[in-house]
């Protein structure tokens, strides 16, 4: 029986349905229980571009909320009124296609970033990492590193430990707090749901959604962390997919390590017939999800690269080249290529089919928003009010125009209407709406008897913004009834 199973064996209860007899007959349980990772912090160039993507989201995550544009705030989705306010642009759910182009955008970029250098959002810019990392932080703060953590964790509780962990988990907790009501900041106005709070006057619901951002993000950076990559997140599972043998991979030089083992830094390899891995387990220590990237491309690595750090300082220590453990690629592996080699076959047809389509998708969004009309018309026939004889040789059609102003200022319209010879509007030409408003308004169109024969013919209204560029034409049916 190997050493990891028999140390399953002592912390599992061991139960008949869980279980199954080894060769000699054993009971060994075939669930592992979660051991507690302690991640060493580490410096190098991979963890700062992490805490650079950690400091970048923060700032825009923290501070967005709290920009101001004209008399509103300047990103919020409001979906009591089922309006998204993004700087200039308000968005109602007739936009709900830019939400879809935006989907999509997030999901190719996805794939592309993943064909490129596997999961390079996993490790630098998920939620779930920079989250984690802003508790490490924390943590290392009130308890010290890796170390000092897992000895006072294994000692009894003092008075001093006590203290440290309930300062940890007040700094935690008021933290997560914080990013709770800074995400409801977002779907409700910041600084009246900060005003609320001071003055204990919130509603329940704002409450609720506070503490229950706020328990996610406690409960999932503080205790869950790499739980949540390992199992609950869907990314991880399908991840391989992407890949191929031109990915940009975390990878173990495992031709230069091994034969690996300790020796003293004068010693000679070729004597000892070692590899360049010090077995110092560095590498190990510092992983976020407690993989050992010697074994080998695993799905629980998040591509973080802090054992490439880690291993870099290890071979500046012993004097050795650095790249022991470094993003590379599979062939580049099996190929011996230099650096240059290996990123002319990244950019390969696959990432440039990928960026070609994301490019055209990001174009294609950005043309059609701006080029948008910014007000929307429906026009519906009104079903109460049949078409009908108004004065002798008229015929007269009802319909209702629904105008929504998609500004942020009042605007004026003109109606005009056209498909029939002698076709006239009676009703008021020009129309008012409020900013950002939706406005009915009854339409009355006449036809003389001899513009058109009895049936059912296609016409169309003009309606032009008198205040802003812009000009819809929306197609409706004009109905002569039988004499
Ligand atoms: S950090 Fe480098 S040298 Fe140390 S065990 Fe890991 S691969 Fe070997
Ligand atoms: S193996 Fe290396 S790159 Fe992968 S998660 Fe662990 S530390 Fe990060």
């Amino acid at each position: 029986m190997n050493a990891e199973l028999k140390d399953v064996k002592k912390v599992i209860p061991i139960t008949p349905v869980e279980s199954e007899p080894d060769e000699e007959g054993e009971l060994i349980s075939l669930y592992a229980a979660h051991e507690k990772i302690y991640p060493r912090s580490v410096t190098g160039m991979f963890s700062n571009w992490r805490w650079i993507m950690v400091w970048v989201t923060q700032i825009i995550f923290y501070g967005l909320p709290w920009i101001e544009w004209g008399q509103r705030q300047a990103v919020m989705f409001d979906l009591s009124v089922r309006r998204f306010y993004i700087f200039g642009l308000v968005l109602y759910p007739q936009d709900f296609i830019y939400l879809t182009g935006m989907l999509i955008i997030a999901a190719l970029s996805l794939f592309l970033f993943t064909a490129v250098a596997g999961r390079l959002w996993c490790g630098y810019a998920c939620p779930q990492t920079v989250y984690t990392e802003i508790f490490l932080w924390f943590e290392k703060l009130v308890e010290g590193d890796r170390a000092a953590r897992i000895r006072r964790d294994e000692g009894p509780m003092t008075a001093e430990k006590f203290g440290r962990k309930v300062v940890k988990h007040f700094l935690w907790i008021a933290f997560a707090l914080y990013t709770g009501f800074t995400f409801v900041g977002y779907f409700a106005p910041i600084r009246e749901l900060a005003s609320d709070i001071l003055k204990n006057n919130m509603s329940t619901w704002g409450y609720f959604w506070v503490f229950f951002y706020g328990f996610a993000t406690y409960g999932n950076a503080g205790f869950m962390r790499e739980q949540v990559c390992k199992h609950m997140c869907p990314y991880a599972r399908f991840q391989s997919v992407m890949f191929d043998k031109d990915t940009l991979i975390v990878t173990y030089d495992a031709e230069r390590g091994e034969p690996r083992g300790a020796r003293s830094k004068k010693a000679d390899l070729t004597k000892l017939n070692l590899g360049a891995c010090v077995d110092c387990s560095l590498c190990v220590q510092v992983c976020p999800t407690g993989i050992d990237i010697r074994k080998g491309l695993q799905y629980e690595c998040i591509g973080c690269g802090a054992c490439a750090d880690v291993c870099d300082t290890v071979m500046d220590k012993v004097g050795y080249p650095r790249g022991l453990v470094k993003y590379s690629t599979e062939n580049a592996m099996k190929n011996k290529w230099t650096q240059q080699q290996t990123l002319r076959h990244v950019f390969r047809p696959r990432i440039l089919a990928y960026s070609g389509i994301l490019l055209a998708i990001i174009l294609a969004i950005m043309v059609s928003l701006f080029t948008r009309t910014p007000f929307k018309v429906d026009v519906v026939r009104d079903r109460g009010v049949m078409a009908r004889v108004v004065d002798a040789g008229t015929t007269e059609n009802v319909y209702r125009l629904q105008v929504m102003n998609a500004t942020e200022s009042d605007q004026r319209y003109r109606l005009s209407v056209e498909g029939l010879p002698g076709l006239v509007l009676t009703s008021e030409d020009t129309v008012s709406v409020h900013s950002t408003e939706a406005r009915t308004i009854p339409v009355r169109v006449q036809l003389p008897f001899e513009g058109a024969s009895p049936g059912s013919h296609e016409i169309h209204f003009t309606i032009e913004s008198l205040d802003s560029p812009g000009k819809l034409i929306e197609k409706s049916t004009f109905i002569v009834p039988k004499n």
